[in-house]
């Protein structure tokens, strides 16, 4: 399985990532990514950034390095409502925008709890993807989440940096989360989650976890880059017609 977009890469501005916009671009298009999105944490995230950060976020050029650039945000879910830590002013003109658990943003919660505030975020029309939601500090109940996906058209990130240097413990969760989202065909996507322009694009233990779950490609976001443009466009997003007028760099 070939990957042509990663979907979730941090940059020196979410206060804990070492690299920037242009360094994460430079290193997807030697990776031979056709796409990436930037998607940093939230303002509640400490040391994330300020709101205007996503409300300047059209700065950046379509494209870099001949690789485009989707415009992002990894949005914390504040509470069991499903409450998000940026306006709707300003998500809804992101490209994307990914959800989920974090320390410090979220109080935690039974399974319950966490399996409601998980769906009441996917209930959000701006939200794309659910991210790490196998993390084990923050369980929920699978199926019902996995479900939700589905009936919202909302993706289930497989996390890569789940099964290297973050949210330990993940693994065994992901794998029962990718067994019933190929049970119920739902869709996934692959984020390297990368903190520093060198792991944009790791995907290798995710796509393996998916594999042996048997999810089958066509329900893989990240392996065309019509696909994530179709499926943003299916959310209401149409960045095509900018890309085409946009400079290139
Ligand atoms: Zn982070
Ligand atoms: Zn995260």
């Amino acid at each position: 399985m070939i990957l042509e977009v990663d979907t979730h890469c941090h940059t020196v501005a979410s206060g804990h990532a070492y690299s920037t916009v242009v360094e994460n671009a430079h290193v997807a298009a030697k990776k031979g990514l056709k796409m990436i999105a930037i998607t940093d944490h939230g303002p509640a995230l400490p040391g994330g950034p300020h709101y205007y950060h996503f409300g300047n976020i059209k700065v950046l050029p379509r494209q870099i390095e001949g690789v485009y650039i989707l415009r992002g945000i990894e949005a914390n879910i504040l509470d069991y409502n499903g409450n998000l830590d940026l306006q709707e002013a300003y998500l809804k003109n992101l490209d994307i925008v990914l959800a989920g658990f974090h320390t410090f943003c979220y109080p935690g919660g039974s399974v319950e709890e966490n399996t409601m505030a998980a769906i009441n975020a996917m209930k959000n029309p701006h939200v794309d993807i659910l991210v790490h939601p196998g993390n084990p500090e923050f369980p929920i109940d699978i199926d019902k989440v996995v479900r939700a996906a589905v009936d919202y058209n909302v993706h289930i990130e497989i996390n890569n940096s789940s099964f290297t240097v973050s949210r330990r413990g993940s693994e065994e969760n992901c794998i029962l989360i990718a067994k019933k989202a190929a049970a119920l065909g739902a869709k996934i996507s692959v984020g390297s989650d990368a903190h520093i322009c060198y792991d944009v694009g790791n995907s290798d233990k995710a796509i393996r976890i998916i594999k042996e779950a048997g999810i089958s490609e066509e329900n893989v976001l990240n392996t065309s880059i019509e696909k994530v443009i179709a499926f943003l466009k299916s959310k209401g997003r149409d960045i095509v017609p900018e890309c085409k007028s946009n400079t290139k760099i």
